[in-house]
């Protein structure tokens, strides 16, 4: 049965989890358990779509450690369980305006997130200078340095 957490991604009391989403005994048990306290399940089932998405445009292989890595960062940033709150991180998923440190103004979806870039997809159109072309669709990368503000698209 699920008991209603109050969830640190949407702020809400909403139904958590009904288990763990990794299985115990294996090393993200406690990541597991930390999510089935503190995210809702709505929120969780909005990262599995999210994820889907990441493996998809960024061609993430999940089976490569260095990509496990990657997307269980992903994961932290999405669900808010990255301590490091970064608040560019927090506009992860929707549609941003992004300003880059040369003065341009870029609408597009951020979709994802490391210590070094933001990658975006999306675009109005092609990828613009300046970013690396990554994964398919269209995703493109800038370096932190190179971005000014992310706002949320109006
Ligand atoms: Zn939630």
């Amino acid at each position: 049965m699920t008991t209603d957490v109050k969830c640190i991604k949407c702020g809400e009391e909403k139904p958590g989890l009904a288990a763990p989403p990794f299985r115990p005994g294996t090393k993200l048990a406690p990541l597991g358990a930390e999510i089935q306290q503190k995210i809702c399940a709505g929120c969780y089932k909005d990262w599995i779509a999210m994820s889907v998405k990441l493996v998809n445009e960024l061609r993430l292989d999940t089976t490569d450690p260095r990509g496990q890595e990657l997307w269980l960062k992903q994961m932290k940033i999405f669900l808010n369980l990255d301590e490091s709150s970064d608040p560019w991180a927090r506009h992860l998923d929707k549609r941003v305006v992004v300003e880059t440190a040369d003065g341009r103004s870029i609408t597009a979806t951020l979709i994802g997130a490391d210590d070094h870039r933001l990658t975006f997809s999306d675009f109005d159109g092609p990828v613009p200078a300046g970013f690396e072309v990554g994964g398919n669709k269209g995703a493109g990368s800038l370096a932190r340095d190179a971005i000014k503000t992310v706002e949320p698209a109006a």
